[in-house]
């Protein structure tokens, strides 16, 4: 059922390039919008080797990736230029498919992380990238920065027959999902998931089964996706995130997100576990 875990299983990491290559992409960022380029179905093609001299040209930094089968993976902060286009990279949703978006979505947080970590966030020191390894490190105070990432959670409450759903203001009109958090500090995730339902929609909750996960690079987050099972309580809506939260009939959802994210997957799992 969940197509994300599977995105890179032929990915191979790692941060030393490979001397020569037969074959390679470019995953190509100035700040957090990715060169747009589509093939003539509209699919969205990073750049390769016959791009290598538009690459050469734009390039403020490449970073090696790893090796998909013999295809080298690099992320590279360019230059914006006037020929081409760049967006968000939700600009690339439904015109690829997972592993070219986990691969883009990898290819932003690294260009990112080393965006931001010019300096160490201790000292203020200059911080030098370490070429084994990914990571900035302060020379000062010996101090390393890696890639950021921010475990959260996200969570389908389910009771039976109903599920429930809920919107926060910044969702489209209609629109309606499962309820989603941060991890905190000293927090175990499950944990995180009984305090964020509480939180945000007041209800109790028990039996968490654990479904999968999936990279949100928006800007770091990795999603972690769970079913629980409600145990007492009313709903009660936290006025400043959430606009609305219901519990609806699995034969009658509202509007939900679309199969890209890992909240329209776990409300899949669970219809499809009902016999729908
Ligand atoms: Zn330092």
């Amino acid at each position: 059922m969940f197509a994300w875990p599977e995105a890179n299983k032929d990915f191979v990491s790692g941060v030393l390039a490979p001397g020569q290559c037969g074959h390679a992409w470019f995953f190509a960022f100035a700040d957090n919008e990715i060169l747009l380029r589509f093939d003539a179905n509209g699919d969205f093609q990073p750049m390769d080797l016959t791009d290598e001299p538009l690459i050469e040209k734009l390039s403020k930094k490449k970073h090696f990736m790893g090796m998909y089968g013999d295809t080298a993976c690099f992320a590279v902060e360019v230059q914006r230029d006037e020929e081409h286009q760049f967006g968000g990279l939700r600009s690339i949703f439904g015109k690829t498919d997972n592993l070219m978006l986990a691969m883009a979505g990898r290819a932003q947080q690294i260009c990112e992380w080393y965006r931001s970590h010019q300096f160490c966030g201790k000292c203020g020191a200059k911080a030098v990238e370490q070429s084994n390894d990914r990571a900035m490190y302060c020379q000062r105070c010996e101090m390393y920065s890696y890639p950021r990432l921010s475990p959260s959670i996200i969570v389908l409450v389910h009771r039976g027959e109903k599920v429930l759903l809920a919107r926060n203001h910044r969702f489209p009109e209609g629109m309606y999902s499962t309820l989603a958090g941060f991890v905190e500090p000293g927090e175990s995730i499950e944990e995180t998931v009984a305090r964020e339902v509480k939180e945000e929609v007041g209800v109790k909750v028990h039996n968490l089964e654990y479904l999968g996960s999936q990279p949100w690079p928006f800007p770091n987050s990795l999603m972690l996706g769970f079913h629980a099972e409600y145990e007492s309580g009313d709903i009660r809506l936290q006025d400043d995130e959430i606009a609305d939260a219901r519990w609806f009939p699995i034969d009658d959802l509202p509007t939900i997100p679309g199969e890209i994210a890992i909240s329209r997957w776990l409300i899949d799992d669970y219809l499809h576990r009902q016999g729908l």
